[in-house]
């Protein structure tokens, strides 16, 4: 564990309903997928000084890295701050008549950043390299938490370091404006799977808040707009129904892991299917968040 890593600057943006935090270390990390960083940072309010939180690094990398991402849900207290000192930085980038802050193209310079430590990286990675077909369940927010398995697996699958041949994520949203904070993040992910045309990544979101008709954009990203059939998707992704098999191949049962970053009812929904339908097999792990 670390703690503080040296003094950190933080470039804090505001955007849409989020707010997105890069932390920029003095010094190269290693933070595997699934972890988390207590926050501390001073100038957010005037009890901000004696106030850490808890946040999942959402950016992944293979090695050590001198920056962090974060995403944070604005709420009442400390986080609300949060979002407000975003705002600063929210109006240059506007200014600049910069739309996004695209995570491998953020800008630093001219951007207002402020002093930050954290302890960390708190908590434990899934060992997902062992499953051949893993599935990302997560409600809102929770998505914060699948984001660096989801690079995490697509960069082992094209480096051929790992057994993985399929992952689906499936992302329940209250409301259309939670995507455009985590489209970049999401984007990267589609466009880094191309192994040979493979495409080992299936993206399924699910909007509550919205009257639209179901629609398909391309061969991987669906959209919901009516209650997603989760048990058929289960289902199909147990059978290995979109692994491409080889000629020899039979159609023994596979092994799943499926991981939970989502509200109450829905890791209970879940846990039932998976208890009720599927006696082996599939392994279920809850993230921290
Ligand atoms: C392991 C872990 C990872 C998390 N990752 C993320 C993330 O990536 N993105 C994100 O938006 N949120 C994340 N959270 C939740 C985030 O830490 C809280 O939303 C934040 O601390 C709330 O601060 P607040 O003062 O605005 O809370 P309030 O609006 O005052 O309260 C909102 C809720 O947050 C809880 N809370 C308040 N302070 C803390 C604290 N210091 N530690 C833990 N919980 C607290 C309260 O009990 C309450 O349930 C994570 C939480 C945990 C435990």
């Amino acid at each position: 564990m670390v703690i503080g890593a040296g003094l950190s600057r933080a470039y804090i943006i505001r955007e849409g309903d989020a707010v997105r935090v890069r932390l920029r270390l003095s010094r190269h990390i290693r933070v595997k997928a699934g972890q988390y960083v207590g926050l501390w940072i001073p100038a957010v309010s005037f009890w901000a000084p004696l106030q850490s939180h808890p946040f999942m690094v959402t950016s992944w990398s293979a090695g050590r890295s001198k920056h962090l991402d974060i995403v944070v849900e604005p709420r009442k207290g400390w986080t609300r701050s949060l979002a407000d000192l975003g705002r600063v930085n929210e109006q240059l980038l506007r200014d600049r008549g910069m739309k996004d802050t695209v995570s491998d193209t953020f800008v630093y310079k001219g951007l207002i950043s402020n002093l930050a430590l954290f302890t960390g990286p708190h908590g434990c990675s899934v060992p997902v390299g062992e499953y051949e077909t893993v599935v990302m369940i997560a409600s809102d927010f929770g998505i914060a938490a699948q984001l660096p398995y989801l690079h995490a697996l697509v960069y082992s699958y094209n480096a051929c370091k790992t057994r993985n041949r399929r992952v689906h994520l499936i992302w329940f949203l209250e409301k259309y404006n939670l995507i455009p904070p985590f489209v970049s993040l999401l984007n990267a992910a589609l466009d880094n799977d191309s192994l040979d045309e493979g495409f080992i990544l299936s993206i399924s979101i699910h909007i509550t808040a919205s009257d639209m008709q179901d629609e398909q954009l391309g061969r991987r990203v669906n959209f919901y707009y009516r209650p997603m059939p989760l048990e058929q998707i289960l289902k199909e992704e147990h059978e290995g129904k979109y692994i491409r098999k080889v000629q020899t191949e039979d159609m023994r049962s596979r092994d799943m892991a499926v991981l939970v970053s989502a509200t109450g009812s829905i890791q209970d929904l879940v846990r039932k299917l998976i208890l009720d339908r599927f006696k082996k097999g599939v392994t279920l792990f809850d993230l921290d968040y």
